[in-house]
């Protein structure tokens, strides 16, 4: 049998198999032999070893579309960001920060703005057009309309996705108009588990449809990835990448190089200031990690 990984909680994996519902499974050996460690969102095989408890091992992880550490799940197809238009105000920044660290999992973003409802309808088009300027597939929605929710809905439609954002913004109130049964899945690990309900929250795949899932994710900040340089910001913003090699300098960071075609087309309004001073911010950020490190 065929499933996918939903749970992972102390050495147990939840597999939802379609039409058969959940087992508790564990991993073979074999696994922590070859150093593999099965994650939320695996495709794998497994062998039911007693069916009225719902007890299998599993036996195969399937080839991985992607892995991403944040949130730490395999074959996530997109991440659906939420921002609110008010309550709290939209920042930018904060925007920019989950974008930048989204761009360097390579990972498909979709961007929804919500809490429309709260918001002057002016300043939330402006807002939203910052990032579709910047190539981002943007939807305006109030988490309380179900036309909204419908379109979001349309969005998420036989993929897998991830919400994420700062906390407050309404990803479980959209969450749960989408997916009202979700918690379903969790009462029956939790009976399953026969024990209270977890502390601590973990990574979690809901069943929407058929083929259509929605990893829940525990609340996490936005930062800026260990690894990243200062070079490779530039990269981060989409937008820019058409000047990308129009500079007189090779390498050039668009900050305070002459003869910078980003600098330039920020001057001419061809870029987003706004965006352009987002990563400025984010490059002095990086400079002082950089300095720190020695
Ligand atoms: P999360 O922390 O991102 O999961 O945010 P929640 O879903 O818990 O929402 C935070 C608060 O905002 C709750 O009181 C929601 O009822 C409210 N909220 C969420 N979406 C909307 C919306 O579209 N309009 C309005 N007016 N309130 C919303
Ligand atoms: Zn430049």
């Amino acid at each position: 049998m065929t499933g996918r990984i939903i749970k992972g909680i102390a050495g147990f994996y939840y597999v939802a198999v379609e039409g058969s519902g959940i087992y508790e499974c564990k991993a073979k050996g074999l696994f922590r032999l070859l150093g593999i460690k099965p994650l939320v969102g695996d495709i794998v095989d497994i062998e039911i070893t007693h069916e009225a408890d719902r007890e299998a091992n599993i036996v195969k992880i399937h080839d991985r579309t992607n892995e991403l550490y944040r949130p730490a799940a395999a074959n996530i197809d997109q991440m659906i960001l939420v921002t609110a238009l008010a309550e709290p105000d939209p920042n930018l920044r904060v925007t920019d920060r989950f974008l930048i660290q989204m761009k360097r999992q390579g990972i498909k973003v979709v961007l929804i703005f919500n809490k429309l409802d709260l918001a002057d309808a002016k300043e939330a088009e402006e807002f939203r057009k910052i990032y579709t300027d910047a190539g981002y597939d943007t939807l305006l929605v109030s988490a309380r309309d179900p036309a909204c929710i419908e379109a979001v809905k349309e969005r998420l439609s036989g993929k897998t996705s991830a919400f994420t954002g700062p906390s407050g913004v309404g990803k479980s109130t959209i969450v749960n108009a989408i997916a009202p049964d979700a918690c379903m899945a969790t009462g029956e690990i939790s009976r399953k588990l026969h024990k209270g309900r977890h502390t601590t929250r973990h990574t979690e795949l809901f069943v929407v449809s058929e083929g259509t899932y929605i990893c829940d994710t525990p609340g996490f900040t936005s930062f800026i990835p260990e690894d990243m340089e200062k070079e490779d910001l530039r990269f981060c913003f989409d937008e820019f990448l058409p000047y990308e090699g129009k500079c007189r300098f090779n390498g050039c960071v668009h900050e305070n190089e002459p003869e910078c075609a980003v600098k330039e087309a920020v001057e001419e309004g061809e870029l987003s200031r706004v965006r352009y001073e987002s990563y400025l911010s984010f490059l002095r950020e990086l400079k002082e990690r950089e300095k720190n490190r020695y």
